[in-house]
């Protein structure tokens, strides 16, 4: 473990983490052996490509999400509840804004902050989307973008978990096409260094417990997209509402709404100073989607693991485990190549992500493939568990019906194939 994490990593995680590496030492020193074995649940041995610091991240971050959001996610997901909670326990555990160096966020590698994700939607992927939405679009932007006063004002707090973030892009009319957006933002007529901003957005993450909206909108003046921080407390009653968006059937674990702006006051000083047009909400979305790429592979893991459990379990002719038959093996070995695959193409592209040398192309085409996979391997493993699969106690239906959704925003699946197919024939598709 470097001495750089020993300082920024909060204490209680860093125990945690030196904990786990001795124990894996341990581990690892007593069962050395000249003879590898194929792991089921590490198939093409990714864990070789992390680092110390990523093992002992992956390994806390794993801890928490199965003691502690695990036991809660079937009530949430049948209650459609999100608890807020959520985001302080991760916020105390450094899990938030984790690859942003300063502001008490801990600074770790691109593929550290991937394995958070991972772990994370393991059990859920509305959880991890919270967490995302927060640590990635948010965070994430205010430190690209942000002036050295929001940066102040704004990472502490939301490291910690005691501000919680949204991110405004999606309009009722505009999804794919986020150019084409209506909100604006126009000086305000009395107050000097105020802009009034008005629109509406839907299908915004944390939306309705937003502290504060990062809402993107077109200056009047210049027809330029440009990014706000929309404080709850500062709008004036009628000019902000963030109502919930309910009966869901994905991603009920997290909470999702609306934004509307009439004529809402903002300070100038609360628009990112300098970003312009799409490069601010899109180079959010590429951390995010990396996030994503990786995050999708926990949720496939865990489909994986119950439908092994399931199989190995189930007697249907003679007395055998369903396992064995062949057709069964198949969906598991499908499922866990693409899972194995999808792993070690982002540790690939995260690392190159560190070194400055990731194009916007490579996040597309991890987030297309792991998303895809993930879906269309989970929709498969789904058959294993027979009429079960429709109780949500199982919970393969859950992650089916979420993995529908990480599948569809940030980029639907098609449209990254555009942005990759723009980049192999040099031809654009989208219009
Ligand atoms: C639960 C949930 C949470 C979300 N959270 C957020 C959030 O926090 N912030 C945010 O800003 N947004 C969020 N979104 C919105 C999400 O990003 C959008 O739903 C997504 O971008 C797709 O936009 P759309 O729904 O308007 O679909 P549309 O753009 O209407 O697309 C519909 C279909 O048409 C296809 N299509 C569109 N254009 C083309 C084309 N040129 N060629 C071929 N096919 C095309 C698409 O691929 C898609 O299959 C969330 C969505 C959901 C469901």
């Amino acid at each position: 473990m470097s001495r750089l994490l020993l300082k920024r990593w909060p204490q209680r995680v860093l125990l945690q983490a030196l904990h786990a590496r001795n124990a894996r030492h341990a581990r690892s020193f007593a069962s050395s052996s000249p003879i590898s074995q194929f792991d089921w649940e590490d198939p093409l041995a990714s864990k070789n490509l992390l680092t110390e610091e990523e093992l002992a991240i992956s390994e806390t971050a794993e801890r928490y999400s199965q003691d502690h959001l695990l036991p809660r996610v079937l009530q949430a997901y049948r209650d459609e509840h999100y608890d807020a909670q959520i985001l302080r326990e991760m916020g105390e555990l450094g899990l938030l804004g984790a690859t942003i160096e300063g502001y008490g966020c801990a600074g770790v590698s691109t593929v550290a902050g991937g394995l958070i994700t991972r772990a994370v939607e393991r059990v859920d992927s509305g959880y991890r989307s919270g967490m995302s939405v927060q640590s990635s679009l948010v965070m994430g932007g205010i430190d690209d973008f942000g002036s050295a006063e929001q940066k102040d004002r704004y990472l502490p707090e939301m490291a910690r978990g005691t501000l919680i973030g949204a991110f405004g892009l999606t309009e009722p009319n505009h999804g794919s096409d986020p150019g084409s957006m209506e909100s604006v933002a126009r000086p305000h007529p009395q107050k000097t260094g105020y802009y009034l901003l008005s629109g509406s957005k839907t299908w915004i993450t944390n939306s309705p417990i937003a502290d504060v909206l990062l809402v993107w909108a077109k200056l009047e003046e210049t027809g330029k997209i440009r990014g706000f921080l929309v404080n709850r407390k500062d709008c004036p009653a009628g000019t902000l509402e963030t109502p919930a968006i309910k009966n869901k059937n994905g991603l009920r674990a997290s909470i999702t709404g609306m934004i509307h702006l009439a004529d809402c006051p903002v300070p100038k000083e609360n628009m990112f100073p300098d970003v312009e047009g799409l490069k601010g909400p899109f180079s959010c979305l590429n951390s995010a989607r990396y996030g994503i790429a990786l995050g999708t592979m926990g949720a496939l893991e865990d489909c994986i693991a119950r439908a092994r459990t399931y199989a190995l379990e189930r007697i249907q002719f003679k007395g055998n485990p369903i396992a064995k038959y062949q057709l069964v093996q198949k969906k598991l070995a499908d499922a866990s190549t693409d899972a194995a695959y999808g792993v070690l193409a982002a540790i690939q592209v995260g690392r190159l992500k560190d070194e400055g040398k990731a194009t916007p192309e490579m996040i597309s085409m991890i987030k297309r493939q792991n998303c895809d996979k993930a879906l269309q391997n989970a929709r498969v493993l789904q058959e294993i568990f027979g009429g079960n699969a429709v109780s949500d106690e199982y919970g393969i239906g859950r992650h089916v019906a979420n993995l529908f959704v990480t599948q569809t925003y940030e980029g639907q699946s098609d449209i990254h194939s555009l942005i990759l197919g723009r980049a192999i024939t040099g031809l654009q598709a989208f219009v």
